[in-house]
């Protein structure tokens, strides 16, 4: 049976592709390829349909942040660049390079952090932004319109007004300028330090963090059967796992699953929840 892993890359495939395809390539009246807009929580929000986003809360309620790893093309691409950092981790040459802001290897095997505190702020700015109407800046966080302003520098949004000449133009800079520097920030962001748009910046991923920290399927550790290794620690591109304390912090998990496929001694899984730490010390910490 295939694992968990290998068939959320296989979804993930799908959905990027589709989502190219209907946002670079013109091919939005391909039933199959539309369906990638319909499932993005934001479009289905703006649209007052609001079943994808009813469907999305719930099925992270279940599961976590699903939608980031499966459907959220902003949220694939940057796994490309994670995917891309650990081969540049083992050139030795790269190896030794270190980052001018904190001094640590470019490259470095990924470590715990806390969730960041920026992240309550900024959604309250998106969210303030959308209800005074300026979308335009909320738009600047948001994976898919993020996409959307990139595609524009591809095929500017067709127009029969006298302007169109004006408005090609206008479309062209700001998806060449705005969208694609956006997402090529994000990426080069990713290549050095993981999800950390997703875990510190974007507002869908509060909100879903959120719904996915009082959620129902979450990723544990068995601590009898943890032997201390890192292993998964040092993959996660979230930075949501702390060994030393056997804690998973599940409202930045992206259910990339990469922990689960590392770990030879089947210690840390997906699995429904107990809600409570991992061993009889923390439980006493917690008064749980
Ligand atoms: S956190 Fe935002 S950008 Fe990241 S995968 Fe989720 S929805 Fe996409
Ligand atoms: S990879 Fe497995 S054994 Fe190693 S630290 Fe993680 S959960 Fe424990
Ligand atoms: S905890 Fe595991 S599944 Fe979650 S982001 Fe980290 S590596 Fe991926």
């Amino acid at each position: 049976m295939p694992s968990l892993r290998t068939i959320r890359i296989t979804v993930a495939s799908i959905f990027l592709s589709a989502s190219v395809a209907y946002l670079f390539f013109e091919t939005g009246s391909v039933p199959a390829v539309q369906i990638s807009e319909r499932v993005q929580i934001i479009p289905s929000a703006l649209a007052v349909s609001i079943g994808a986003t009813a469907f999305w809360l719930v099925a992270t309620f279940f599961f976590g942040r699903i939608y980031c790893s499966l459907v959220c093309p902003v949220g694939i691409i940057q796994d490309s660049a994670t995917w891309l950092r650990r081969r540049l981790s083992r050139i030795p040459m790269l190896r030794k390079r270190r980052n001018p802001l904190d001094g640590r290897p470019l490259f470095a095997p990924f470590r715990y952090r806390k969730a960041g505190k920026w992240r309550g702020l900024i959604l309250l700015f998106y969210v303030v932004c959308l209800l005074l109407g300026f979308t335009g800046i909320a738009a600047l966080f948001e994976p898919w319109n993020i996409m959307r302003l990139a595609s524009e520098s591809v095929h500017p949004a067709p127009t029969t007004t006298p302007t169109r000449g004006l408005l090609f133009a206008s479309n062209l800079l700001l998806g060449a300028v705005i969208g694609f520097e956006i997402l090529i920030i994000i990426w080069i962001w990713a290549l050095v330090a993981g999800r950390k748009f997703c875990t510190e910046v974007c507002p869908i991923g509060t909100v879903l963090g959120h719904v996915t920290e009082r959620g129902i399927w979450q990723i544990e550790f068995d601590p009898d059967r943890c032997v201390g290794c890192l292993r998964c620690e040092e993959i996660c591109k979230s930075e949501c796992i702390k060994v030393v304390s056997r804690y998973v912090n599940n409202s930045k998990c992206v259910r990339c699953f990469d922990c689960i496929r590392v770990c030879d001694d089947d210690a840390i899984r997906f699995t429904p929840s107990r809600h409570r730490p991992a061993t009889p010390l923390l439980r006493r910490k917690a008064g749980t």
